[in-house]
């Protein structure tokens, strides 16, 4: 007798960082899981599944469906969605770069807004009414105060076209919920994810020079890069470096997990917020201590100027994806640092040159 399956999660941007060790823990726990992604920012390798998805199938050992598709394709959208039976989706798909956004924002409005729009039209059609929206911090725009509770007004002094999107398309949604009471979503807020999986075989892969943080700080230590810029360090912060909620990949992939759960549940009514973070900052010069610790590497810094946008301080109030999710993030910055550390070093160049599968 074949044993009995999970509902099925379509996911968006499965093959990236964020999508992939999430599509882990579906795996783990039981669902079925559909992949969309169009592979912009994923490395392809040569086989038909993009070599981060060839790891979350050896890791988990299970067998990862997936498409090459864009979300700016409906027709082609609407025949995976007609392929499968979905349950619900979830849309990590998304163009991320801060700084490059600036430079080409219709790019990042077509991509993140445009594309969210065209999901929810084919999900719509195809009687697919539940979602959870891969959403960011970057909403709140500056904190007016600390911690950053869900309640903290969205979309004011969000300075970039990357944080607008987040919060246009977290908008849309929650209008065409309450237009509509047959649709429910979640949107989760993210802080700042980091470190890799613990076999070291899936992690953040930045094309290019990175743009966050620990990526660079990898880098350095692995020796891709000479040294670490830290932008600023006269801010208001005990040690005058920027602090950031660093949250463990895995803790915020579980929290997706938590966060589907309580979407299934026949009594969830129509649309919530939650933090994801661990509700505790700290600083740049913390993490490269604490990276120095898990590596046995020096990461070399020099003090540059401040990155224009960057704020002083953000780290969320975790309380409410406590309550009501029962999710607490479990790992401490030395096993974010730990598993980045893993993850860099067995795979240098990220799944370009990594050990083949
Ligand atoms: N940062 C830094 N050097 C870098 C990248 C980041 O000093 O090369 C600092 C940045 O100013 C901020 C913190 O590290 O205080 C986290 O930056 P990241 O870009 O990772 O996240 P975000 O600013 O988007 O929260």
């Amino acid at each position: 007798m074949e044993a009995q399956r999970g509902p099925t999660v379509l996911v968006t941007g499965g093959a990236g960082f964020v999508g992939s060790h999430t599509v882990v823990e579906l795996l783990n726990n039981g669902y079925e899981v559909v992949v969309v992604d169009n592979l912009v920012n994923v490395y392809k390798g040569d086989g038909t599944l993009p070599v981060s998805l060839k790891r979350v199938e050896e890791i988990t050992h299970k067998k990862v469906l997936f498409y090459n598709v864009d979300l700016l394709n409906p027709v082609l959208l609407e025949e995976v969605f007609r392929m499968h039976k979905i349950d619900c989706v979830m849309h990590f798909a998304a163009l991320k770069a801060v700084g490059e956004s600036v430079q080409i924002p219709l790019t990042y409005y077509k991509n993140n807004v445009t594309g969210s729009i065209i999901l929810l039209e084919v999900m719509k059609k195809c009687n697919v009414k539940k979602l959870v929206y891969s959403s960011s911090a970057t909403v709140y725009g500056t904190p007016q105060s600390l911690p950053l509770t869900e309640e903290h007004p969205t979309g004011q002094g969000c300075t970039n076209p990357y944080g607008k999107s987040k919060y246009f398309v977290e908008e849309m949604i929650k209008d065409l919920v309450f237009s509509d009471e047959s649709w429910s979503a979640i949107s989760l807020r993210y802080f700042n994810p980091v470190g890799a999986h613990e076999s070291g075989r899936i992690g953040e892969a930045p094309s290019g020079i990175p743009n966050n943080l620990m990526p660079y700080i990898a880098q350095v230590a692995v020796g891709t890069r000479e040294k670490l810029k830290i932008f600023g360090n006269d801010y208001d912060t005990p040690d005058g470096t920027g602090v950031r909620d660093y949250i463990h990949i895995y803790d915020l992939a579980v929290g997706h997990i938590d966060a589907l759960k309580k979407l299934l549940e026949p009594s969830f009514s129509r649309w919530k917020v939650y933090n994801l973070g661990t509700g505790t900052g700290y600083s740049v010069l913390d993490v490269i201590k604490a990276f120095e610790e898990a590596s046995g590497k020096k990461i070399a810094y020099e003090i540059a100027p401040r990155r224009p946008g960057d704020i002083a301080s953000s780290y969320a109030d975790a309380q409410l994806a406590k309550k009501e999710l029962n999710w607490v993030a479990r790992k401490t910055l030395l096993d974010m640092c730990r598993d980045m550390w893993r993850w860099q070093s067995n795979n240098p160049d990220g799944y370009a040159t990594g050990p083949k599968v």
